[in-house]
């Protein structure tokens, strides 16, 4: 049985089929019944009704490369660069509320999606939880691209923002902090000097990290940045899919199978298993009923009858069935 918030289906195949919900079981025709002394029963079962369940869909973009940073220091722009998308560009912070995705079509014909991340460090620092909101579309990507700006125009220090962001990211996701980053220096079109540039590129070095200078607003750069993700992400396999999200809703479900009540001396039996059962069995056919008597005996509908008091000639009612009670 399915419990609240289980996780049925992760749909992320291409062409990929998964049955959450088991139609009722169908009929059975008259010659399912026949035997040696019955060959043709005019006894046949009805279908049953089938069940119902309460599914979320929830659309999971899945991105091959994140772009991570502080706020303004390019991530949307390269994003429209490479990609086709037209994320929102501007001169202030907290600009990007809700992730981009773009797909790059790379030299070698190949194509994947990259994401532009906003939530770490804008999130973080207004105190809004746009990092969870995010984090299912980014926590499958294969490559961090962590872009910096190396420019010295906002007073920014390349070195601190990289640990800096590598700590909000772990803060965020500790398994996305483990994810492959290449450091992606950018505006370098207006750096003033290399002198916190080399720092940085130190650090990478320190840290076993690839780096590459680009600037987005001009251009520069940018093609060997992604002739090289698209090589990288080719070595990288995919994460193995893991459901660890919670997503479904089931209806509550019906513990007691049937139950059964007196009213003005009608002994009103009903529930799910009654339902079942009606849905499957012809009351006006002789045969069926036999068949019907022998479940209800099954059920134990007869023994808490007799439990309750029931004596022979009472009325018992099933739907808007009535009949009377013999043992
Ligand atoms: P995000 O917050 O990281 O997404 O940053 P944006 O892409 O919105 O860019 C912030 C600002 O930096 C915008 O005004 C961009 O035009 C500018 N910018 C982005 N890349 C460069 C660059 O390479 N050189 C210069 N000079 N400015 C850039
Ligand atoms: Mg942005």
């Amino acid at each position: 049985m399915l419990k609240l918030g289980e996780v049925l289906a992760d749909m992320s195949e291409k062409g990929q089929v998964k049955l959450i919900l088991q139609g009722g079981r169908g009929g059975k025709g008259n010659s399912h019944f026949a035997t040696s002394t019955r060959q043709a029963p005019r006894f046949s079962q009805s279908g049953e009704k089938g069940t119902e369940i309460e599914v979320i869909l929830e659309l999971k973009l899945i991105a091959d490369v994140g772009l991570i940073g502080f706020p303004n220091v390019g991530k949307s722009t390269i994003l429209s660069i490479v990609t086709s998308a037209t994320p929102k560009i501007a001169d202030y912070h907290f600009t990007t509320l809700e992730p981009n995705l773009g797909v790059v079509k790379s030299e070698y014909g190949d194509s994947f999606v990259v994401a532009d991340i906003p939530g770490i460090i804008e999130g973080a620092a207004e105190g809004v939880g746009l990092g969870l909101k995010f984090l299912r579309h980014i926590e499958r990507t294969r490559l961090l691209l962590h872009v910096i700006d190396v420019s010295g125009q906002e007073g920014r220090n390349p070195v601190e923002d990289f640990y800096k962001v590598n700590e909000e990211l772990k803060k965020y996701s500790e398994k996305l902090s483990k994810r492959k980053q290449i450091i992606v220096a950018n505006k370098i079109d207006v750096m003033q000097n290399d002198e916190e540039y080399k720092k940085l590129e130190k650090v990478a070095k320190k840290e076993g990290l690839e780096i590459y200078k680009i600037s987005a607003a001009t251009n520069m750069g940018l093609k060997e940045l992604f002739s090289r993700v698209s090589k990288v992400l080719k070595e990288l396999p995919r994460e193995e899919t893991v459901i660890d999200e919670k997503i479904v809703y089931k209806l509550k479900e019906d513990k007691e199978e049937f139950s059964v009540k007196i009213e003005n001396g009608v002994y009103i039996v009903y529930g799910p298993a009654i339902e079942k059962l009606m849905a499957r069995v012809n009351v006006l056919d002789n045969e069926s009923l036999a068949y019907f008597q022998k479940n209800l005996e099954n059920l134990g509908v007869n023994a808490r009858l007799k439990k309750m008091g029931i004596n022979e000639g009472d009325t018992v009612k099933l739907e808007d069935w009535e009949f009377e009670w013999y043992e």
